[in-house]
């Protein structure tokens, strides 16, 4: 499902990614751990195209991205890949609802099906009684669940996560871990999730341990 090779990414004279070769399968639950400075959140935001790097190739799903021009790559990301933050970004004007809806009307998608998609996986969520609120009005592991929503309305086969519990106490975390789990049993997404969980680490299929712009193992 992702693949990259060689890549590499400096910021002026400081080399971040000194030549990462990394395999994902598809519907694996990957950890990438490493200490702070590491490289964890430039490789994730290379691997959601956010981010070009200065060498190597990188294959989402057999595309190679680096191939797509500007505009092609928007709406490849917009399908395959979807993201999750620290915080949930979410734009306070707007209800749950509307939130989780806007990547499906980027992606052109009619409204009243853009609707029924959003109602579907907030439903799944277990918000359906939240869909009306705007986010200053849900609590943080909540706002974190309609961010996983909002993620998730186009169906993506990519899920990049950076610290997604990192704002969550004990319990909100406990459940955002155990949904991830049950997205990828049901939906089989592969998830990419930056992590200093080692809780969420541990139980993941595979742990990416970053340091020094390198995997150490
Ligand atoms: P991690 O996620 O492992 O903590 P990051 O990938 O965020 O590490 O950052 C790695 C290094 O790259 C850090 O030293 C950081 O300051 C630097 N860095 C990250 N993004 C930029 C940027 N846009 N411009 C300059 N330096 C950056």
């Amino acid at each position: 499902m992702i693949q990259t090779q060689g890549i590499t990414k400096s910021f002026g004279n400081l080399q971040v990614l000194k030549g990462i070769d990394l395999t994902i399968n598809k519907s694996e639950i990957v950890a990438i751990v490493g200490p702070s400075g590491a490289g964890k959140t430039t490789l994730l935001q290379i691997i959601g195209t956010l981010d070009t790097p200065d060498n190597g190739q990188l294959f989402i799903n057999g595309t190679e991205t680096g191939k797509l021009s500007e505009k092609e790559l928007a709406s490849f990301r917009n399908k395959n890949i979807g993201f999750v933050f620290q915080f949930h970004q979410l734009l306070p004007e707007f209800t749950a609802l509307e939130n989780v809806m806007i990547p499906a009307l980027i992606a052109q998608e009619k409204a009243a099906n853009a609707e029924k998609k959003a109602k579907e996986i907030l439903d799944f969520m277990k918000l359906s009684d939240r869909m009306t609120h705007k986010p200053a009005e849900l609590s943080g592991g909540e706002k974190q669940r309609v961010a996983v929503a909002r993620a998730l309305i186009n169906n993506p086969s990519v899920i990049l996560a950076d610290e997604p519990s990192g704002s969550l106490d004990t319990k909100n975390k406990e459940e955002l871990h155990s949904l991830f789990f049950e997205l990828r049993d049901q939906m089989h997404q592969t998830f990419v999730i930056v992590t200093h969980d080692e809780q969420l680490a541990a139980n993941t299929d595979r742990v990416i341990h970053i340091k020094d712009g390198v995997v150490l193992q």
